[in-house]
Order: structure tokens, then C-alpha cells, then sequence
């Protein structure tokens, strides 16, 4: 039996049926490619549509905070924590399949976009060499339309479902997303489940040189041993941040633990013991400095979490 002064939600997560994992508290530096971040009240595991759907109907009844992530390649959670609900996409949302007749992959969110990559690679099926090297999941992948400035997984997509709380699930050809540059027409509550990528046959030494020069390219040009999200900023137009950035001196840059990384000016990288305020402080004195000398109101591409 409940107790009294338990909310719906703790009753929800207490309740033995629910079908997902709970972690109270759980530090969000260990969810996060960072290594930064305070703790979530609650990290849950979904392991099913069913339980995803019935935690977010209860958190937005009880008005708590939510948020689906990844594995947060993209993300800068403050030192504070998130005093809401993080969600994982657990068992159901891990698994894809290739469907030669389409050829397509239905690939779950919570799928590694790698995992996908790879299996492409031993298929000898192309359409997603760029996305070699890519962390993360293919909910954030979809989320954030990750890619180059050239290509990106948005033009891939066959049709996605999403599910958004009281309106449930919804199945559309990927056509009606508008895909731009690190960016996806998804509502804020939309919750990506699942989703088919298109590839066409093709030659495997030819996939296998355009993945080798584009892994090649990656460690050649990024601190792939440090902790960090990646690009911090989406490129100007006509301009690159990196570019900007070393013109400006701020390469090798440092506030507390968080420093300009020597390697690549567009990311910020955790030295070891960055906090979110150190990663934030870096971001707006790039960001004011780039506009101060170029008139660039540089956007973030990482997303932020917990921040007021
Ligand atoms: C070393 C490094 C290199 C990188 N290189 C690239 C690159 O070449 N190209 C590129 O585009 N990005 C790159 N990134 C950034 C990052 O990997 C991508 O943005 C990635 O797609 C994020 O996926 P994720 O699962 O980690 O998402 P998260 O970081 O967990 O989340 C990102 C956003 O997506 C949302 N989200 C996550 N899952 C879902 C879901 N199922 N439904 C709805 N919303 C969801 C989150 O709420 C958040 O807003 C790089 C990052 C690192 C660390």
C-alpha cells in the first residue's frame, strides 16, 4: 500500500510492475560524455513503451519536470543537478534490424548510433559513412540531426515514431520533419521511440574508404581522449567557430577545469575537474568575444540542462 504523503510519482516508481529502473539522486557526471553534472531527483531507465508512457503522464499531471536523453554526448547538466525526472530509454527501445526488402534499418532510440554504423559497414550498405564516429544514441541523433554541415541523419530517415504525452504514439514519414543544420522540427515534448534509415547497396571498399577517411579526419582533428560534447557552437553561416576562436587567441583558453582544447577551438574539454559553471563560463566568454570582434551571435549547439 502507498504511503500517505507519497506523490503519484514516487508511487509509480515504488510500484514493483513498473517495468524500468530507478536510480534517486543519481549523479548526472556519470550519464554524460562531460563527466559533469549534478545529480537528477530521479534517473529512470524506461524499459518499455507502456512504462514511458505512464511516467510522463504522471509527470506532467504532477507538473515535475522531465527530459529523454541519450547518452549524453550533447549535453552540459549544471552542478546543481535536475530536480526532476531524467529518462533513459531502456530494453525495449535497444534493439534494430535490417529490413533488406526496404532496405532500411528500424532502429529503437535508445540504439547506439554506432552500433547501426557498423552493422552498415558489414552489410555493404551505404548512406551513412558520415556518421562514423558519432557518439550517442539514435534518439539524440535524430533529436539533434547529427551529422556534418553536409550531411546529416535527417535525410535518412524513413519514417519515425514518436509518442508525446496525452497524445501518444504518432508514425510519420520523415518528409514531414524539417531537418536543418543540428537542428529537427520535433515538438519539446516529443519523444523519439523509433525510426527507419534508409541505405542502398554498395560497393564494401568503397564504404569502408569513405569510413576510414572520415575516422581518420575525426582523430586527426578532435580531442577524442578528453572528455567533452563535441562542437560546442553550430558554425555561422559562411564562417567556422573553430576558425574564429583561434584568431581570437582563446585556443588552449582555461576557467577552472574546462579549457578551449589545443586541438580543436570548437570544443571545450573537462581537463578533470571541470564543473558546469567552469564549461559555462568558458561558453560565454568565447561567445562574447566572437561577438565583440565579428558582430557573430555564436548558438549553442550543446544543450543544457538544470540551468535557470
Ligand atoms: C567527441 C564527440 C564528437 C561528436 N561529433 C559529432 C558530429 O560529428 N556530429 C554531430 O552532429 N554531433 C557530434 N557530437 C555531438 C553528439 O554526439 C550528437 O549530438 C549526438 O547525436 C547526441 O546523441 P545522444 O544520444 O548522446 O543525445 P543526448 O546528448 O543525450 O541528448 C541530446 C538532445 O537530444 C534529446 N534527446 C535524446 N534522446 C531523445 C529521444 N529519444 N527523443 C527526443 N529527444 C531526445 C535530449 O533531450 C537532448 O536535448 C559529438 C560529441 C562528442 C562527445
Amino acid at each position: 500500500m502507498a504511503a500517505r504523503h507519497t506523490s503519484p510519482l514516487q508511487a509509480l516508481l515504488v510500484d514493483e510492475r513498473f517495468d524500468g529502473d530507478i536510480y534517486a539522486h543519481e549523479p548526472m557526471a556519470r550519464h554524460t560524455t562531460y563527466r559533469i553534472g549534478g545529480p537528477a531527483r530521479f534517473y529512470v531507465r524506461a524499459g518499455s513503451i507502456g512504462a514511458l508512457t505512464r511516467l510522463v503522464d504522471v509527470c506532467e499531471k504532477e507538473g515535475v519536470p522531465w527530459v529523454v536523453v541519450g547518452r549524453g554526448s550533447n549535453l552540459l547538466v549544471a552542478d546543481e543537478g535536475f530536480p526532476g525526472v531524467v529518462i533513459s530509454l531502456g530494453r525495449d527501445f535497444r534493439s534494430f534490424r535490417f529490413d533488406a526488402e526496404r532496405s532500411c534499418f528500424v532502429a529503437g532510440a535508445g540504439v547506439l548510433l554506432s552500433a547501426v554504423v557498423q552493422e552498415a559497414f558489414r552489410r555493404s550498405v551505404a548512406g551513412l559513412e558520415f556518421a562514423v564516429g558519432t557518439p550517442g544514441t539514435i534518439g539524440g541523433a535524430l533529436r539533434m540531426n547529427a551529422g556534418t554541415r553536409d550531411e546529416w541523419i535527417g535525410s535518412r530517415v524513413a519514417s519515425v515514431t514518436t509518442l508525446r504525452p496525452g497524445r501518444g504514439l504518432e508514425r510519420r514519414a520523415g518528409s514531414e520533419i524539417t531537418w536543418g543544420y543540428r537542428a529537427s522540427s520535433f515538438a519539446l515534448d516529443e519523444i523519439v521511440l523509433e525510426c527507419e534509415l534508409s541505405v542502398e547497396p554498395s560497393d564494401p571498399f568503397y564504404i569502408r574508404g569513405k569510413m576510414e577517411a572520415n575516422l581518420a579526419r575525426r582523430k586527426k582533428s578532435q580531442p577524442l581522449g578528453e572528455p567533452s560534447c563535441g562542437s560546442v557552437f553550430r558554425n555561422p553561416e559562411g564562417a567556422h567557430v573553430a576558425v574564429l576562436v583561434e584568431e581570437l587567441g582563446l585556443k588552449g583558453a582555461t576557467i577552472g577545469g574546462a579549457r578551449v582544447s589545443d586541438v580543436h577551438a570548437n570544443f571545450i574539454v573537462n581537463t578533470g575537474e571541470a564543473t558546469a559553471r567552469d564549461v559555462r563560463a568558458l561558453i560565454s566568454l568565447i561567445a562574447s568575444k566572437v561577438h565583440e570582434a565579428y558582430g557573430i551571435e555564436l548558438a549553442p549547439e550543446v544543450r543544457f540542462l538544470g540551468f535557470n
